[in-house]
């Protein structure tokens, strides 16, 4: 009997070394490999140099007019040059990188290749050379990532002979409703024109259907995750609501409508039976923090314990801190756990944690060590919740019983980010910044400009502000060319004298940035270098000036969380990006910078120009990996998909006759849902 799981060696000409390049490819099954798309197609129809545009990528044929010659530069960086003529014109072609295609330039000889057209220069810059014969009628040519082993040819062999033999054995997963409804091409048709498309438009046709089948089957996996939470049964956290409003009314300020909102929102979680499992986001300066804390109010009124983990030391402290002056009103018990708290104060707290004389922690991920145990864990807050992995998530959530776990970002993530990275969680937003906010001018400024920005700046702080110098690398990198934050650092020493310079980075041990930190905080110092280490949460509402350094370097999310530190006092605040971007796209990113404020904004810019895999830096994004499917492309087809699902689960999907061909395939498949 065939069966799509078959291993590929059944194929001919298949050995164990083939078999060995195949699984490094993720290939083992015959499904594996026919489900194994190209990346890229290229157009190889053979163009005329009248009707291609500058940046195109096209295939031009012609005849070889000068011998190829190498040239070598930068550190085993080679350029490879001839010119070509095409009717009358000659043209000029570059290869990087590719000096063994010498032998296949040969003068007078008639020459096919694919390349980046250069409409100014007139000059291709080669990809591949083409046979010039034309094998097929195919104007597009699957282009598969391959290695030593296997090569692009081999592999398109292997699928056409899986397709001859194993084709019929791809089944239909889709209910003939859903596939009517949005006319999606069938499910072995598709398959086949990912692989051979017969023209441009039945290719789109099988993407979009392979597209909405990937994306359909994630959101069943994650609204099930949620749909399944939403039935579990932990425990109510039941608290004197008085009691509560009296310490809300006795806060230094009058909650936003926002942040009441999401309040409110936190609060019915913590009473209902089911355990929370609920996001907050909001913009830098939105004001979780008070949220928060009233939340963990209400956690002591209910008797339990709660605690709150961030991503670093200076993080911690700053929490520890607030926590403790907002609860001055109550008799909560605050306690700080961090790597740097000391043995003995470790062992002292570890045992009141125990006791439950502690009411509330605050810590790093010290918080979720083996031998830390919690009297009675009822709330854990995570800050800065993507800077964790699953695993550290789900420790802190194992410390108690049914614990409800509210998760925090300042990152504003995009929408389809955000209901693919964090699909299974119920989300809160604080869409409003508290009154009085004055927004933060930002400026552009090139490089040589530095003196001038320099000379501005210190006319402010003679009038009483600080200042954040933000600089991307702490060591000198000739390759990157970045001002180094040490550099950068006793310059400013030099330029300020009267004033009080510190630096702070990553590489520093703890207790020395902390010292600094509070310097910076008590206006001892009033110039801070530092590198991204003051990203997240930093509170100095004094300081309201921020410099950024070689900016392009950042992604637009983070400059607007480093952005963020300042703006949070009443004085107006500026913000001036250093940089050269050298791309267009470098440019425009500086000047979004200067026109929005808006976090979720720039955040969908970022995913726009960065794509999702960059965006959230890497091995962080808890994103799946999508065959088909892009979550920038495909952002429609996502949301679809998703109230797909949700409205499946309604109706209790797994047990429709019409749905048994997906739910076989569901239970038979692995979805990956985070990393
Ligand atoms: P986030 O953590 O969301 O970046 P914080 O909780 O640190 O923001 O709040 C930023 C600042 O705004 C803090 O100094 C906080 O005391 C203040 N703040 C929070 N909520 C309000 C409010 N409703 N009105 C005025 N100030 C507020
Ligand atoms: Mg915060």
């Amino acid at each position: 009997m065939k069966h799509l799981n078959d291993s590929i060696t059944v194929l001919s000409n298949v050995g164990p070394k083939r078999a060995s390049g195949l699984k490094a490819l993720g290939i083992e099954t015959i499904e594996d490999l026919l489900s194994y798309y190209p990346f890229r197609y290229d157009d190889i129809q053979e163009r005329s140099l009248l009707d291609i545009q500058d940046q195109q990528k096209v295939v031009l044929k012609g005849i070889v007019v000068s011998p190829a010659v190498i040239s070598h530069y930068g550190y085993k960086k080679s350029r490879l040059n001839f010119k070509m003529k095409i009717d009358e014109a000659v043209i000029a072609v570059t290869f990087f990188n590719q000096t063994f295609l010498k032998d296949k330039i040969q003068m007078d000889e008639e020459i096919a290749i694919l390349g980046k057209w250069n409409a100014k220069r007139r000059a291709l810059t080669g990809m591949k050379i083409m046979a010039t014969v034309k094998q097929t009628d195919d104007q597009y040519q699957p282009v598969y990532h391959v290695n030593k082993q296997i090569k692009q040819s081999l592999l398109v062999q292997l699928i056409k002979e899986a397709f001859e033999n194993y084709g019929d054995e791809i089944p239909e997963i889709l209910p003939f409703d859903l596939r009517q409804q949005y006319r999606l091409m069938d499910r072995k048709q598709a398959m086949y024109q990912m692989h051979f498309p017969s023209s441009e438009e039945f290719r789109k046709q099988a993407r979009r259907r392979l597209a909405y089948e990937e994306l359909l089957l994630f959101e069943l996996k994650v609204q099930g995750m949620k749909y399944i939470g939403h039935q579990k049964i932990g425990e109510s956290l039941l608290y004197d609501n008085q009691k509560l409003k009296d310490f809300i009314s006795k806060l230094p300020f009058e909650l936003t409508n926002a942040q009441k909102k999401v309040t409110n929102e936190i609060c019915r979680d913590l009473r209902s039976p089911h355990p929370m499992n609920r996001l907050l986001q909001g913009d830098v300066g939105s004001g979780k923090t008070v949220v928060a804390a009233i939340a963990l109010v209400a956690t002591y009124l209910a008797r339990r314990q709660g605690a709150l983990m961030v991503p670093t030391e200076i993080l911690a402290e700053q929490h520890y801190k607030s926590l403790q002056e907002l609860f001055q009103s109550t008799s909560i018990q605050v306690a700080l756990l961090t790597g740097s708290t000391s043995r003995k104060e470790r062992q002292i707290i570890l045992e009141q944690l125990k006791l439950g004389t502690i009411h509330v922690v605050v810590g790093t991920h010290a918080l979720i060590q083996e031998d830390v145990e919690y009297h009675n864990l009822g709330f854990a807050i995570i800050d800065e919740q993507h800077r964790f992995g699953v695993n550290q998530r789900q420790a802190l959530r194992e410390k108690g019983n049914g614990v409800d776990v509210l998760s925090m970002t300042a990152t504003p993530i995009p929408r389809t980010l955000a209901i693919t990275a964090y699909g299974e969680m119920d989300v809160s937003q604080i869409d409003e910044l508290p009154k009085g906010r004055k927004p933060i001018q930002t400026r552009w400024l090139r490089l040589n400009q530095f003196k001038q920005a320099l000379q501005f700046c210190k006319r402010e702080i003679e009038q009483g502000s600080q200042m954040y110098v933000i600089c991307p690398l702490i060591e000198e990198s000739e390759a990157l060319d970045a001002r180094n934050a040490e550099e950068i650092y006793r310059y400013l020493c030099s330029y300020y004298s009267d004033e009080n310079v510190g630096l702070l980075h990553g590489k520093m041990p703890s207790n020395e940035k902390e010292k600094i930190m509070k310097r910076f905080a008590d206006n001892e110092i009033q110039i801070l270098v530092s590198t991204t280490v003051v990203e997240v949460g930093v509170n100095v509402p004094n300081a309201t000036l921020m410099m950024i350094m070689n900016a392009d370097r950042f992604g637009l999310a983070q400059l607007h969380q480093l952005r963020g530190r300042v703006g949070r006092g009443q004085k107006a605040s500026s913000c001036l990006l250093l940089a050269d971007p050298k791309t267009d796209i470098g440019k425009e990113r500086m000047k979004i910078m200067e026109e929005t404020q808006d976090g979720f904004l720039l955040s969908q810019r970022d995913l726009e120009m960065r794509g999702p895999g960059e965006f959230f830096g890497k091995r962080q994004s808890g994103l799946p990996q999508f065959k088909v499917a892009d979550l920038v492309q495909d952002a429609p087809i996502l949301n679809v998909a998703m109230n797909d699902a949700m409205k499946l689960w309604e109706n209790g999907w797994r047990d429709l006759t019409e749905y048994q061909a997906l739910k076989e395939y569901v239970d038979h498949h692995s979805v990956t849902v985070f990393d």
